[in-house]
């Protein structure tokens, strides 16, 4: 059986074109209401990252998650607007997430509320492949149904965030630096978030991508907004993913999270295992959409097919860097990097290589995009061959 995903053009953010745009997206997968009832607590989990501007096409974008907010209250739903950024998940850092997402927007012009219950709970998933036990934000296991609300983006460590990787945000706060400390190579890393998936799975009715603005080069928030024009939506964010990365021009076998739902047996984890209805895929794939450099390393096959040792490995993997002029000497990337590979000197950031795992989070968290993803001129001359 194939997955159905819905593909649909939206040219701007203007909310008139959002609205028929969002209708005719929901409509092909049989309409909202085949989802939400009256009376449910919908959770819609958006991608707030930290306290981006909206401009940098960063976080969900609010005018999407309004009408998607004022569909749910036609039917009586009882909306929430949540996820738990990087950084403390708390009261304060969240309101600053909020207003920068614009959300509290979106709440003056709605009934949504919201998120305002920081509380987690332990869980235990013993069929987990990497994540067996772990906290999960409370507000995501009230609710009846979430809708999970993502963003377009390249990301330096897993190439891609969509729909799968947006799940990683059900986790609180600085607990995901943990994971990484605990998760530093990319397939560990990618199969504790599908572990997260996968245990939530019956409760996420929806996986909608905001694709109309996207996000290109150094992702997911150090890169450049770029126009996509389209949303997409799934009951299975693999399928929402695939699409996704087809029409920016990826190649399946590049992203970690296909080759895991592989490994896994999950599907869809191939092209031919979808059905698009609206949009064609060949209108819609952009043939200079600026990737993610993936040099396959992160690959088991790869490496042991290219008999590459572990220590050129070291040599060839991308490490981040900055340039001392322009570091504020805010400390945020030292507060946030999970191996203490971070030190302050005279007021700038400085890495520790030897400790760094290369997961690229102080890169994500530099408020002011400072830090740089560098690649030895080994790994350059390697890609080339
Ligand atoms: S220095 Fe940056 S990339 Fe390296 S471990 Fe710390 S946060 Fe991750
Ligand atoms: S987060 Fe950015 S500006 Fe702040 S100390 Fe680190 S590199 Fe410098």
């Amino acid at each position: 059986m194939k997955e159905i995903v819905s593909l649909v053009k939206c040219s701007d953010y203007e909310i008139d074109n959002v609205r028929i745009a969002m209708k005719s997206l929901l409509d092909n997968l049989g309409g909202l209401d085949k989802f939400v009832k009256k009376d449910q607590k919908v959770l819609i989990k958006a991608n707030l990252l930290n306290n981006f501007k909206v401009e940098t096409a960063t976080t969900t974008n609010p005018v999407a998650v309004q009408v998607l907010a004022e569909m749910l209250e036609e039917i009586g739903a009882i909306v929430t607007i949540g996820d738990s950024s990087a950084g403390l998940y708390n009261k304060f850092h969240m309101t600053t997430v909020y207003k920068a997402a614009k959300m509290t927007t979106v709440a003056e012009n709605t009934n949504a509320k919201l998120n305002d219950d920081f509380d987690i709970v332990n869980c235990s998933y013993p069929e987990g492949v990497v994540a067996k036990n772990f906290d999960i934000i409370k507000v995501a296991l009230d609710a009846d149904v979430i809708i999970n609300f993502g963003k377009v983006k390249t990301h330096s460590f897993t190439f891609f965030t969509g729909a799968v990787k947006n799940l990683f945000g059900l986790i609180p706060g600085m607990q995901k630096a943990q994971v990484h400390a605990e998760s530093p190579k990319v397939v560990k890393f990618m199969n504790y978030v599908v572990d997260i998936g996968e245990f939530m799975k019956d409760k996420i009715a929806l996986h909608i991508l905001d694709g109309v603005v996207g996000m290109e080069g150094p992702g997911p928030s150090a890169g450049t907004p770029r126009k996509i024009e389209r949303f997409i939506a799934s009951t299975n964010p693999f399928a929402c993913d695939l699409v996704a990365v087809k029409i920016i021009g990826g190649e399946i076998e590049h992203f970690p999270e296909f080759h895991i739902a592989k490994v896994r047996g999950i599907v869809p984890h191939e092209e031919s295992q979808l059905e698009i209805v609206g949009e064609t895929l060949e209108s819609s794939i952009i043939k200079d959409y600026i990737l993610v450099d993936n040099d396959l390393l992160w690959n088991d096959e790869v490496i042991k097919a290219t008999a590459i040792s572990k220590r050129v490995q070291k040599w060839i993997t991308a490490y981040p860097t900055v340039k001392k002029s322009q570091c504020k000497g805010c400390k945020k990337c030292q507060e946030h990097c999970p191996n203490d590979a971070i030190t302050m000197v005279k007021g700038v950031a400085k890495f520790d290589l030897d400790l760094c795992i290369r997961c690229f989070c102080c890169q994500e968290l530099c408020p002011y995009h400072v830090i740089k993803i560098k690649r030895s001129w080994l790994s350059k001359i390697l890609r080339k061959m």
